[in-house]
């Protein structure tokens, strides 16, 4: 007989690196014979986001295929979650906003992305309710970003070969090392 004195540790769900395949697949939507895998992914997902730390992730990060996203603008201060299933991307400006970004799935690589500046987005959110959000700034930047994920397109995407090039190749030297430092750790 054991008894436990705390609870089991939730175990970290890990964040996929580029190039990764299924950073690149297509996901699916989120139908109502997923509810519970969903229900027991989301809270993973925020701790994996917030352990990053980063302010946006999407379940195909965590390698699950599914048309389901996670943004929270202020991560290290009073926490606003905001949790986005099955999004679609109603309505864009014309007008363009250039911003930089960084992406969990290619740690410390940035670089500016244009965009529309503001979107419309439609979704549910975690209690089913059906939703519409219009975002400007960081949050329009970081709707198309982590909607993108569901598509399979990275930040990167967006750049000339020439600049993805140089990202990737910079992305898979660090990460060389990095395994390097840590086989050596053991
Ligand atoms: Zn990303």
């Amino acid at each position: 007989m054991s008894t436990t004195l705390s609870p089991p540790a939730i175990t970290q769900i890990p964040i996929l690196i580029a190039p990764n395949q299924v950073l690149k697949a297509r996901a699916r939507a989120v139908e109502d014979r997923d509810a519970d895998i969903v229900r027991e992914l989301i809270p993973r997902m925020y701790a994996a986001m917030y352990a990053a730390p980063g302010i946006g992730l999407a379940a195909p990060q965590v390698g699950l295929g599914l048309r389901l996203l996670i943004i929270d603008l202020k991560p290290n201060d009073k926490h606003e979650p905001l949790t986005l299933i099955n999004p679609e991307i109603v309505a864009v400006s014309e007008d363009l906003a250039t911003r930089e970004e960084g992406c969990l799935s290619l740690p410390n690589q940035y670089a500016d992305v244009t965009r529309p500046a503001r979107v419309k987005v439609r979704y549910f959110d975690e209690t089913g309710a059906k939703k519409e959000i219009d975002g400007s700034d960081l949050l329009s930047a970081c709707l198309q970003h982590e909607i993108d994920h569901l598509e399979g397109i990275l930040f990167v995407d967006h750049l000339s070969a020439l600049k993805r090039n140089m990202i990737m190749r910079r992305l898979a030297k660090e990460q060389r090392a990095l395994q390097k430092k840590e086989s050596a750790w053991k």
